[in-house]
């Protein structure tokens, strides 16, 4: 099968194992472990930060930044597709206690002048607007992303009126290869930063908050609380290490990749439409009578896997383990299912 339901689905190869099976670790609630330390400290410096903490999952990364930023009866200001709102089981009400201001934006994407009139004004019956939420690269915006041009006047503006900015940036790396643009100068414009670890970049489990070390020791304590105080996870940390030194880069081809489908698809009759392909996600309409359901069955059939993402919405994310012979292999048979 070739599996394209999401960038997680990869498998660490031998030099990663390699990695993780000589790393040296220690009990990382006692901050012991220095495969871990030496990670955070890696992370924090790429983003020009203090401090990091590291994560099994990318939703606790969101969920920690949400409840250190905020207290309950506070609001966060997102896009209505972003991944805190959709895929994390409404967290934010359940361990922050707060309340969500949706904005519609542009495949995922929100504006300074959106966020602007979304901020509510100080009554006793209304929540605080305190937390900005943007999402980079934007997943179920179809892989858009924002360039440090459009993040800049958010910033200013959160500077202005006293609220947080985090970025959840799962997927941020297959941006900064499209951009060329820095971690540094996007660790200036956010209070804290969540990277993913076990998407694009491969390693088998892992993501990291960042921020400034007030932010990051409270973030500790919200990450013992929910359950993710791990003890010799270094193994995993090894492995993220690995992933940052050695497969930032080539995410490049994933996103190339992902544009010669998204070329394909749009010619092909039993496709609708195809959001604009930014990076290394496909999220593409199939014509009626075809539904997401059947079409994803006749992939299947073909032996390609894809999610749905919609009554009529399939996605197909490409990675590491998607080689080129497989991204030919799927482009003929794409096109093959067209006759
Ligand atoms: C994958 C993802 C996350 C985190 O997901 P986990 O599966 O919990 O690691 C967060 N935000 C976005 C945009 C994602 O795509």
């Amino acid at each position: 099968m070739i599996n394209l339901m999401s960038d997680t689905v990869t498998q660490p190869g031998k030099t990663m194992r390699e990695y993780m099976m000589n790393a040296e670790v220690g009990d990382d609630v006692f901050g012991q472990d220095p495969s871990i330390n030496a990670l955070e400290a890696k992370m924090a410096n790429m983003f020009g930060k203090e401090a990091a903490v590291f994560c099994p999952s990318g939703t606790m990364t969101n969920q920690i930044a949400i409840k250190v930023h905020t207290q309950p009866l506070d609001e966060v200001i997102c896009d209505h597709l972003s991944h805190i709102y959709q895929y994390e089981t409404a967290g934010y009400a359940y361990n922050a206690g707060v309340g969500i201001n949706l904005i519609e934006g542009t495949n995922g994407k929100i504006t300074v002048s959106q966020v602007e009139a979304a901020i509510k004004p100080v009554f006793d019956w209304l929540p605080i607007t305190k937390l900005v939420v943007l999402e980079n690269t934007c997943n179920k915006g179809g892989g858009s992303y924002y360039t440090l041009d459009e993040i800049r006047p958010i910033h200013q503006l959160c500077r202005e009126k006293n609220l947080k900015l985090h970025l959840d940036g799962a997927r941020l790396f297959n941006a900064l290869v499209e951009t060329s643009e820095s971690t540094i100068d996007v660790g200036a414009l956010f209070d804290s930063v969540s990277i993913c670890l076990s998407k694009g970049l491969g390693a088998p489990v892992g993501s990291v908050l960042i921020g400034d070390s007030d932010f990051i020791n409270q973030a500790r304590r919200v990450r013992k609380v929910m359950g993710g105080g791990m003890r010799q996870a270094g193994i995993l940390a090894a492995a993220c290490i690995y992933a940052l030194d050695n497969n930032i880069d080539r995410l490049k081809e994933d996103n190339i990749k992902a544009k010669e489908l998204g070329n394909l698809l749009i010619k092909m009759p039993y496709v609708e439409m195809v959001r604009p392909v930014k990076s290394n996600i496909v999220l593409f309409d199939v014509r009626a009578p075809e539904t997401a359901a059947t079409f994803r069955e006749k992939l299947e059939q073909q032996g390609i896997l894809a999610s749905s993402f919609g009554p009529q919405t399939v996605r197909m994310v490409t990675h590491l383990d998607y080689s080129e012979d497989k991204h030919q292999e799927v482009l003929s048979k794409l096109e093959a299912m067209s006759h």
